[in-house]
């Protein structure tokens, strides 16, 4: 059985965290006989500098015509003066759009060995931290009407956060669904007591959760959610959201888990593909140094075996490396702390390949 990869190397530390993640699902193919295809798909500022579109067309077709796609990031201060339907973001976008992935799912667990690189207090790290947020990806600010216009002799710029009926519903049975298989508590944030995309938003909530009558449903205003996530998030099950509340919140939840370097994430349509892509950025900053974690990259592979492949044991010897190579005390800059060794992007990746072929 061979499985056809769309790979989208990306930007800044892209390259290098994808190269570890390839290297992990080489050491895979290796232990369990399993064959992966991997197929090339520019996207962001390399498509820009090679073909001179975030997207090109090429590149959407092997992502339309592979059983799932993985990506690293995208941008960097190279592109930022292109014209914005160029820039590197759109591709990703359109990307989205394209495939109709609809929904990103963003766990947010913290590893026990941690604790320690945690932000939070340990009595608050202590109580557990076990979330997913699921976030609407095609939808609200994002994807509604962009302007910068003249308004009384001075500039005016909008942005229409829109939802329909069918796309709250449709991001809301896959948080019921997921909390089935979790612990049966949904959250939906919202900021219904002033704009009007959240009152339907609340409403179509609940009408939906009739369906569910073993989970529970609670509401959330988005201000206070954010700070219930550092307060207590030990609360939270499943956190269900729009997609620019759900960009800002998960970037939250990533840094109480230890650093943004060890979350992956899954967006997913009506199908199996999905895209999958560590949830942080292309990190200009650090790249091409040797110091990136590549974690987020690697679990996020993990996640495509699980979620489209339907490998839940390859995918769980991914995790499970990765925890030997925590327990190790092996860690990037980002997730350094007291009585732990520090390693480089590449060591750590084959850190992980090792345990996986020992196990
Ligand atoms: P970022 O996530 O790239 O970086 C934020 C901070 O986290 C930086 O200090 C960075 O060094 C650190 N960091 C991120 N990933 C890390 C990792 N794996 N290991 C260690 N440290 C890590 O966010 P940013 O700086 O706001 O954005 C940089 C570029 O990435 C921008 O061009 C932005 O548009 C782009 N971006 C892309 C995506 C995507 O491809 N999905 C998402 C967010 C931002």
């Amino acid at each position: 059985m061979t499985k056809n990869i769309a790979i989208i190397r990306g930007d800044g530390i892209g390259p290098e965290i994808m190269e570890q993640a390839l290297a992990v699902l080489d050491a895979i193919s290796e232990k369990y006989a399993i064959s992966f295809n991997y197929m090339d798909a520019p996207m962001g500022g390399e498509a820009i500098d090679r073909f001179g579109d975030p997207l090109p067309e090429e590149s959407l077709k092997t992502c339309l015509s592979s059983d799932s796609v993985l990506m690293s990031a995208i941008g960097g201060p190279k592109w930022d003066e292109v014209p914005k339907e160029k820039r590197p973001e759109r591709g990703l976008l359109r990307l989205r759009a394209g495939m109709e992935l609809y929904s990103n799912l963003r766990p947010a667990k913290i590893f026990p060995q941690l604790r320690d690189a945690s932000p939070l207090k340990p009595s608050i790290v202590d109580k557990g931290i076990d979330l997913i947020i699921v976030r609407e990806l095609i939808g609200g600010a994002y994807f509604g009407e962009h302007k910068t216009e003249m308004i009384n002799g001075q500039e005016y710029a909008s942005d229409i956060m829109g939802y329909s009926r069918n796309e709250i519903e449709r991001i809301a049975h896959v948080a019921f669904k997921t909390a089935i298989l979790r612990n049966k508590k949904v959250c939906s944030v919202d900021k219904a007591n002033v704009l009007d995309s959240s009152k339907l938003w609340r409403r179509v909530l609940n009408e939906v959760s009739v369906q569910y009558p073993d989970v529970e449903l609670s509401h959330m205003y988005v201000d206070n959610c954010a700070m219930q996530l550092v307060r207590d998030p030990s609360q939270f099950d499943v956190i269900v959201t729009e997609n620019l509340f759900g960009d800002i919140l998960s970037d939250e939840a990533s840094q109480i888990c230890g650093s943004i370097g060890m979350i992956g994430s899954c967006s997913l349509g009506s199908g199996t593909r999905g895209l999958y892509e560590p949830i942080h950025g292309s990190a200009p900053d650090i790249a091409g140094k040797n110091l990136a974690n590549p974690l987020a990259m690697i679990l996020s592979a993990a996640m495509m075996l699980r979620m489209s492949f339907d490998m839940e044991v390859q995918a769980e010897a991914i995790e499970k490396a990765v925890e030997a190579v925590l327990d190790e005390g092996l860690r990037t800059g980002d997730t350094m702390s007291e009585g732990t060794r520090l390693l480089g992007c590449h060591e750590i990746g084959k850190a992980v390949c090792e345990k996986i072929l020992s196990a």
